[in-house]
């Protein structure tokens, strides 16, 4: 039986599993408006998960065909990956910033080959051992890994535009762009009293920036054809500035739980990300490739025990953390380094 919340004024959560993920499950949150409930978010694709959120519709009374329209926070597939099926079921709108949405066409139209070189240019270029560029070589030349994740991920038909209310009957829910996680997440400010008379400015679906016990990931935005030096980093920490000042009274995250004090969670996740980036400049006293800082940075497990794919997230978000370093000044790239090496200043 799906677990369903209610919480209150026409809002609920079903918690819709995500297959093998020690994060457990998503939090489809399902509004009521005047022309039919709308989902934020659709949860992993998966048949387990769909049968979930097809069960925990009924619990409330409806059917996925009931479904009016679909606001994704963001791309991932535990928050995007049920949207096809909710919309061919139901001839649902699916929306969401112009920015995932470029990523989802994208992934649908790269060839696999071509991720492939990407994916090793790139981490040769951040100092990735030989062993651990050969099972990408093998693969290409092998031609395995014929599909990426994410192919069959549904195009939008709606633009999420930021500062904007969305086209939802009887219902205020604002845009508020918080790139970051990705480049273009979006979270959903409910501009209305809370149901429960909590003081503050409505209630915010969070999605997956603002969590009251994980601080998201943050890596570099991926994009081949694009040479921008973005600072991922540096925009998550601008958007989770922006949210706390919304003054919301509730948080509605896309995973864990409900919570209410997004001012304190924004601290502290503010202050989280200040004594990482000290403890990185501490080990950038020596100069170091992104692996190298990859490898001596703390993660929730050793460095030999983090698995293949995970190592190639991590230098990611290790790269993250240099790019801001160096916009802010507190570090730079090594004249004459290859691959390059990054040194505090
Ligand atoms: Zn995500
Ligand atoms: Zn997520």
């Amino acid at each position: 039986m799906t677990q369903v919340t209610e919480h209150g004024g026409g809002v609920w959560s079903l918690r819709v599993p995500i297959p093998d993920n020690p994060l457990g499950h998503t939090l489809v949150h399902v509004l009521d408006t005047d022309r039919g409930p709308v989902l934020v978010d659709t949860g992993w694709d998966d048949p387990a998960s769909w049968s979930e959120l097809n069960d925990g519709l009924g619990a409330l009374g409806l059917g996925v065909g009931d479904v009016h329209g679909v606001v994704i926070t963001h791309h991932h597939p535990d928050h995007h990956g049920l949207s096809g099926r909710v919309r061919e079921e139901s001839g649902a709108w699916i929306a969401m910033h112009a920015a995932d949405t470029a990523v989802v066409r994208r992934t649908r139209e790269s060839d696999p080959g071509t991720w492939l070189d990407y994916l090793a240019r790139k981490l040769a270029a951040a100092g990735a051992p030989e062993e651990h560029l050969a099972p990408l070589r093998a693969a290409r030349s092998g031609g395995r890994m014929r599909t990426l994740p994410g192919l069959g991920a549904a195009l939008p038909d709606r633009e999420i535009v930021p500062g904007e209310l969305l086209d939802l009957a009887g219902r205020r829910l604002r845009a508020v762009w918080t790139p970051g996680h990705t480049p273009g997440h979006v979270c959903l400010h409910l501009e209305e009293q809370h149901p429960a008379g909590l003081p503050g400015h409505g209630r915010l679906f969070s999605g997956d920036h603002l969590l009251p016990g994980i601080s998201p990931h943050i890596g570099l935005y991926e994009d081949p054809d694009d040479a921008t030096v973005t600072d991922p980093l540096g925009d998550y920490l601008d958007s989770l500035e922006r949210i706390g000042r919304l003054g919301v009274a509730e948080v509605l995250p896309a995973h864990q739980h409900a919570f209410p004090d997004a001012a304190g969670r924004v601290r502290e996740l503010l202050d989280h990300h200040e004594d990482r980036l000290t403890g990185l400049l501490a080990l950038l006293t020596t100069p170091l490739t992104p692996w190298q800082l990859a490898e001596r940075m703390e993660w929730n497990r050793p460095w030999d025990r983090i698995p293949y794919g995970s190592r190639n997230i991590a230098v990611s978000e290790a790269e993250a953390h240099i790019r801001r370093l160096v916009k802010l000044g507190r570090a730079e790239a090594v004249t004459g380094t290859e691959p390059v090496t990054y040194v505090a200043v």
